[in-house]
């Protein structure tokens, strides 16, 4: 009984002098790895545009369905993306996702990104599902993407396999 204790006293002992590998949540927030997928962001272009096209990919490669998106063509009067059409709903089932990346990798124009957001617990079942509202970045948050229909449309060999070097680099708040 007694050595069992001087043992525990002993491992104790050779861990007070090191630095502590919990941290003080929710004080303190964890640093979380460059490749970390959180929640989505949709994205705007350096234009403010939205890179969404309403293309669809991300829906279709969704394993656990839980992308739901209505398309809409842009007009001249009312312009939302880049390309021909946008998203005039998009939304995320939180409740169904499994947070695999598929719908970013499958992404042409990499409107969908996933940021490093991970709080997103709630007691109501309604708040997992996030819309488009929430997961469209602020207008004044811009960034520059080479997306295919800048190009007016060309999506030759050369073009694509740009764009999947860039998507493969890890990139800041992805
Ligand atoms: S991360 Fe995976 S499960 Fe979640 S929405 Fe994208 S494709 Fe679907
Ligand atoms: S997020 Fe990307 S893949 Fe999904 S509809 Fe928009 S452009 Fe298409």
């Amino acid at each position: 009984m007694i050595k069992e204790i001087l043992k525990g006293l002993v491992i104790t002992s050779k861990h007070l002098g090191r630095k502590p590998t919990t941290i003080e949540y929710p004080e303190v927030k964890k640093e979380m790895p460059p490749r970390f997928r959180g929640r989505h962001h949709l994205r705007r272009d350096e234009n403010g545009l939205e890179l969404c096209i309403g293309c669809h990919m991300c829906a279709v490669v969704c394993p656990a369905d839980a992308i739901y998106l209505e398309a809409e063509d842009n007009t001249e009067e009312e312009r939302h993306s880049g390309g021909e059409r946008f998203a005039r709903v998009y939304q995320i089932d939180y409740l169904r996702c499994i947070f695999c990346g598929f719908c970013v990798d499958a992404c042409p124009t990499d409107a969908l990104v996933m940021g490093k957001e991970y709080e997103m617990s709630s007691y109501q079942r309604k708040d997992f599902v996030y819309r488009k509202e929430i997961l469209l970045d602020p207008l004044e948050q811009k960034t520059e993407v080479k997306a295919f229909y800048h190009n007016n449309g060309d999506t030759d060999n050369s073009s694509d396999s740009k764009l999947n070097e860039e998507k493969l680099k890890p990139k800041e708040g992805k």
